[in-house]
């Protein structure tokens, strides 16, 4: 379409190869569960869930419908003032997912990168204002990656992305893994005002998994040296890993938590930061208020298709149903493995998988050669789309999927690779 090219400016895209004549622009008109439907009607498996966003497949009639009733009687109404019954709802909702008087207040915002910058900036106030404002440093980890406002990709730690940022954000103390932390000095230590992490799996950075016990560990050590924890389930909320949510897994109470992609099923842009009652009242004396939030902060559209992603997935058993889709995805991507000279590994957490592409040798393909981008797109002809992350091959696709169209899925890769390759 001619005015996507003349006029559209898009995110993570190299724009000359975009606007270039030979470059036809894939116009997306629809979707229907797993699937996602061209302009031309052509029908493709969504292996990436629309960027880790879709959990029960498109146009779902539950969520269309809450979306539908809450535009008829209110679309919006600012947060600022006022309270909306959706809000209030989601709030409540959110806050039943983990132990009782745990993580209790639920604060919105719209994107993953408001979600873990608004983390950020209480986890800062937060010491000003008890005794420490010292603690102005985070933590984070190599190849970590947080969102694009400011703050929150001072965090960032993928040099394509974050290398322009350098020297402009937050103060930031970048490490390997746990093991780093362990030796820091005692001075340093009291400059952290926290640590901020994507639990169980790194998405942006190759779908890199932690090993198990990892952020348990990690909880450990911020209690012994009074830092706050910050998880980032941005991505891996709702479902994705395998659990509703990735720190359940360990047992893990962040002091936040940020959630946003899957938390309207991939519909709406909402996104919370959840806290504890101790974050909370450190907020309470008037000259300590908060002041940070966004127009459409807590926007009753949104929470409305957000209350009907959760009853889906108790109306739909989706988290019992996981673990044979989980269980048929890991069968099939070691099947694909082991009669493959090009696929040097997978790694696997949920139904969020990352297949490494290399040459038969082990050796990585020049980056110039984009084969992860080339093989993504030889599968739509397959009726796949996906990204990949450089040359790892990422398929996440909606938690709805079946094993057939996991099956399809996997095979489209096969196909499109050995095509690539050849
Ligand atoms: N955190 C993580 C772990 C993410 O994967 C992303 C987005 N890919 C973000 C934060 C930023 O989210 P958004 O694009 O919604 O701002």
């Amino acid at each position: 379409m001619a005015e996507d090219k003349a006029h559209v400016w898009h995110p993570f895209t190299p724009m000359a190869e975009w606007c270039a004549p030979g470059h036809e622009t894939l116009m997306i008109a629809g979707g229907e569960g797993t699937y996602l439907i061209d302009s031309n009607g052509k029908r493709y498996l969504d292996g990436n869930a629309s960027i880790w966003t879709n959990i029960h497949g498109h146009s779902h009639p539950t969520i269309v419908a809450a979306i539908q009733k809450q535009a008829a009687q209110l679309a919006h109404a600012s947060s600022l003032g006022f309270g909306s019954a959706p809000a209030a709802e989601l709030a409540a909702r959110l806050c039943s997912f983990f132990p009782r008087d745990t993580l209790t207040k639920v604060f919105y915002s719209d994107d993953g990168s408001t979600a873990v910058e608004c983390a950020l900036r209480m986890a800062l106030q937060f010491w000003q204002q008890n005794g420490a404002p010292q603690r102005t440093q985070f933590v984070a980890f190599d190849r970590a990656y947080h969102g694009d406002t400011i703050g929150a990709a001072s965090l960032g730690g993928i040099p394509l992305f974050h290398k322009r940022l350098a020297g402009f954000g937050l103060p930031t103390l970048q490490v390997r893994e746990l093991d780093a932390l362990t030796s820091l000095a005692k001075d340093q230590l009291q400059t952290i005002a926290g640590v901020v992490i994507e639990p169980l799996i790194q998405g942006a950075a190759g779908m890199r998994t932690w090993p198990s016990g990892m952020l348990r560990a990690l909880r450990a050590w911020c209690d012994r040296h009074g830092i706050l924890l910050i998880l980032d389930e941005v991505m891996t909320g709702f479902g994705r890993t395998g659990t509703m949510f990735a720190c359940q897994r360990e047992d893990v109470i962040p002091d936040f938590l940020a959630l946003a992609k899957g938390l309207t099923g991939g519909t709406m842009p909402v996104a919370v930061t959840m806290t504890t009652d101790k974050i909370f009242e450190a907020f309470l004396d008037p000259k300590h208020t908060f002041y940070y939030g966004h127009s459409y902060s807590g926007n009753p559209l949104g929470c409305a298709a957000a209350l009907a992603n959760l009853q889906v997935f108790k109306d739909e058993q989706v988290l019992e149903k996981l673990p044979a889709k989980i269980a048929f995805l890991n069968q099939r991507l070691t099947q694909w493995q082991s009669t493959s000279n090009s696929v040097s590994g997978f790694r696997q957490c949920g139904l969020i998988a990352g297949i490494d592409i290399t040459q038969a040798n082990g050796m990585n393909f020049d980056p110039k050669l984009r084969m992860g981008a080339q093989i993504c797109l030889k599968a739509r002809h397959h009726g796949l789309l996906t990204r990949p992350v450089l040359d790892t091959l990422v398929l996440m696709p909606p938690l709805c999927v079946t094993e057939s169209q996991i099956d399809k899925a996997v095979s489209a890769l096969q196909w499109a690779t050995a095509e690539v390759l050849n």
